[in-house]
């Protein structure tokens, strides 16, 4: 999906589309001429190329209803770039290292462009990392529920932790802190391209009512 959706509000509805319409869908109201009361705004598109983000965290939704429903299980395809965009990942073979595929992902950067050391060392880390015993499949074999891609790519992130003096995050932190809040972004975005998609709009009440209130309330 290359196209960008955008916002306006009118009729205290906001409003999600492609592209402004040359009237508002709900009253009519030609704009030409005229000037919205507020700018519309693009929302930002919350996937991404995995493989021109490096040093992330990605996830990589299988299809729409399990993006939805993602509670941390194995449900989604997970990973790690090193520094020039190739992911590894952990499948029932052991670790892959993929060159392409990860085009629509979600993204989580792990460092920060300062961190010098980390950065330089990070391809190193992964690999070493990755060919450790535990995930070598004769060793220890693929569980979908303990010994997962997730598990693979958590446990990655904590020994980073490790070596920073940090300390680790369980499952549900990591889950709750860093990943669903995406997942639920990523999830509303691909609902709206399906609405406009569909429909050409889609229309929610406007909260903006609420906001102008408070306002108000904190000003007398
Ligand atoms: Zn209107």
């Amino acid at each position: 999906m290359d196209k960008s959706v955008v916002r306006f509000s009118h009729c205290n509805k906001d409003i999600f589309c492609f592209f402004v319409p040359e009237e508002c869908p709900e009253c009519g109201l030609s704009f030409s001429g005229r000037r919205l009361e507020e700018a519309p705004v693009s929302i930002p598109d919350p996937f991404c190329n995995g493989h021109t983000s490096p040093c992330s965290f990605l996830v990589a939704p299988t299809d729409e209803n399990k993006l939805r429903d993602f509670d941390g299980g194995f449900d989604l395809h997970t990973g790690i770039t090193n520094t020039k965009g190739v992911v590894f990942n952990y499948t029932k073979v052991g670790v892959r290292r993929d060159y392409q595929g990860w085009e629509r992902c979600i993204s989580i950067p792990l460092v920060q462009p300062d961190m010098y050391n980390l950065i330089d060392q990070w391809d190193q880390y992964l690999e070493k990392f990755s060919t450790a015993q535990m995930w070598d499949p004769v060793w220890q074999s693929f569980n979908e529920e303990t010994h997962n891609c997730y598990n693979y790519t958590l446990m990655f992130i904590n020994c980073v932790l490790a070596t920073q003096g940090k300390r680790a995050l369980s499952k549900d932190e990591f889950t709750k802190s860093f990943v669903l809040p995406r997942i639920k972004r990523a999830s509303k975005y691909t609902t709206l391209c399906r609405e406009i998609s569909q429909n050409h709009f889609y229309i929610v009440d406007s909260p903006q009512k609420k906001t102008s209130e408070t306002d108000a309330d904190c000003k007398t």
